[in-house]
């Protein structure tokens, strides 16, 4: 746990970083100075807080508190807002944007859980201190009321943010009992924010976990996905694991913990898997560091071995073997992705590159004939770049020779599929006139003449590019006139 320095000091220092992002924002402070006009309370809340002291940066949305209902958030934002809408206005959530920034203006919430549906029952409240205690993790729980900036912090929030550790208001049997979701938004954190979970919030993960079947599947998939979006998603994996987690949302991962074979020589196939996400996304800023990252390599990367369990085989000689592991793993990947909701386009892609993940291994020593390279790209399709990138991260081999070795086989593939593509290109390409056009063009019969007329076009195509038909009709006259005069 890193050093905390005194309350105190952490307070000037988030002064700080409040003034500054408030400098930043002053349509915020306009924003808030309506709400107030109309009588109104209005406080800059959660992760918009948290955000601006951890990682002082250009704020995303940001997130407001007020003590107006919808309605009066409307009213009050009328003529000032460039476009309002209702984020869900069931949850009492306004949204506004202006010059580009936007804001969710949430009225207090005094709202009880219904325990036995799951769904939150909203009920306005009246006072932030309250508003504050129905959130999901003290860090999540501080507020900056406007326009005085009065740093609202009823439980230590600050501190556990500088020790980065992640802590509920209330008991955290009350709260996931409220919400289980939050037990997802705790493994969210602890990969997003590098926070480590107090051992209560993790008692309470283990003993609860369960409990997480009772959330709709769109909501669980949120919170994974912006798991495996954060930088270094280890930590948030392995707390969805080691809770038990894990068991009821992604079944597949816990199943990966075997020992391949008694001699215990090789690592589990489980932090193989993540070991393959990390490489994954250290490939992923290596070859586009302007794009973001990558939801379907991320997936692909970590369930790509999920087939092995099901179709291990201890073979004689104390070999043991997984065949057609990566067909099992793309049905079980497919699977699991439907049922939680992904778009299907996720999980088609995750399935195909999961299918498609050891064929590289056939290239052996670059024997393919250039039919079997084709059929890669094309059987890869939109994947390919991707196909790429999950290979060579499936590498986990701590020798170096052979990683260094595998590595330039794939580089020599890729350089094959660079080089079929460019002269396959070339070789599609056709002269501006075809056989029937240079035919009537020149007033001849099918003959000897026609082909030599093709290939002086395609000649001239190579050279000039696209002519045009005006342009080599003109030329084709010129070249056959000029060739007739010289026969
Ligand atoms: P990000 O916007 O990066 O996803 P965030 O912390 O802002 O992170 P949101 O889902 O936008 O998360 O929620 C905004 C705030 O609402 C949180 O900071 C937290 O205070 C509160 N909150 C969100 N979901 C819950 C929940 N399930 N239970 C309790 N409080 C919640
Ligand atoms: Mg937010």
């Amino acid at each position: 746990m890193p050093d905390v320095p005194p309350r105190a000091a952490l307070e000037a220092a988030s002064r700080l970083a409040i003034d500054a992002l408030l400098g930043g924002a002053p349509a915020l402070l306009a924003l808030a100075d309506r709400l107030v006009a109309a009588g109104h309370e209005v406080a800059l809340v959660g992760g918009s807080v948290r955000d601006a002291i951890l990682r002082p940066q250009a704020p995303g949305d940001l997130d407001l508190a007020t003590s107006a209902r919808p309605d009066e958030v409307l009213a009050a934002l009328a003529g000032w807002a460039d476009a309002t809408w209702d984020v869900g206005i069931a949850f009492g959530t306004v949204g506004a944007r202006r010059d580009g920034q936007q804001y969710e203006i949430t009225t207090y919430r005094a709202d009880a859980y219904d325990r036995a549906t799951r769904k939150p029952e909203v009920t306005y409240g009246d006072s932030l201190l309250e508003d504050l205690r129905r959130r999901d993790f003290t860090i999540n729980a501080m507020a900056v009321t406007l326009p005085d900036r009065t740093l609202v912090d009823p439980f230590d929030g600050l501190v556990d943010l500088a020790a980065l550790r992640l802590r509920t208001p209330a008991t955290p049997e009350e709260s996931f009992a409220d919400d289980p979701l939050r037990m997802m938004r705790a493994a969210r954190f602890a990969a997003q924010l590098q926070v480590s979970v107090a051992p209560e919030v993790r008692a309470a993960m283990t003993a609860m976990a369960e409990r997480i079947t009772m959330v709709s599947a769109e909501r669980v998939r949120d919170e994974l996905s912006k798991l495996l979006l954060a930088d270094r998603p280890r930590p948030g994996i392995e707390l969805l694991v080691e809770s038990g987690l894990a068991d009821h949302v992604l079944p597949e991962l816990p199943a990966l913990r075997l020992e391949i074979d008694e001699h215990h020589r090789h690592k589990d196939v489980y932090e193989h898997s993540l070991i393959v996400l990390e490489q994954a996304i250290e490939l992923e800023r290596a070859h586009e560091p302007t794009s973001g990252a990558d939801l379907v390599l991320r997936l692909a990367a970590l369930l790509h071995d999920i087939g092995k369990p099901r179709t291990r085989r201890f073979e004689r000689g104390g070999r043991v073997s997984f065949h057609h592991h990566e067909v099992v793993g793309a049905k079980l990947a497919r699977k699991r992705l439907a049922a939680l909701r992904y778009p299907n386009a996720v999980v088609d892609d995750v399935a195909m590159l999961v299918e498609l993940h050891l064929r590289f291994h056939g290239y052996g020593s670059g024997e393919w004939t250039d039919a079997a390279v084709r059929r890669y790209v094309r059987d890869a399709q939109e994947q390919l770049v991707r196909l790429h990138k999950l290979t060579r991260a499936d590498c986990t081999t701590r020798n170096a020779r052979k990683a260094a070795a595998l590595r330039r086989t794939y580089d020599d593939l890729e350089r094959r599929i660079g080089e079929l593509a460019a002269a396959e290109e070339l070789a599609a390409i056709r002269p501006d006139l075809d056989g029937n056009a240079i035919m009537a063009v020149l007033g001849i019969a099918p003959g000897r003449e026609v082909g030599e007329a093709y290939r002086w076009l395609l000649e001239r195509r190579l050279d000039e590019g696209p002519l045009g038909p005006e342009r080599a009709e003109a030329e084709l006259r010129a070249w056959w006139a000029q060739r007739t005069t010289a026969d």
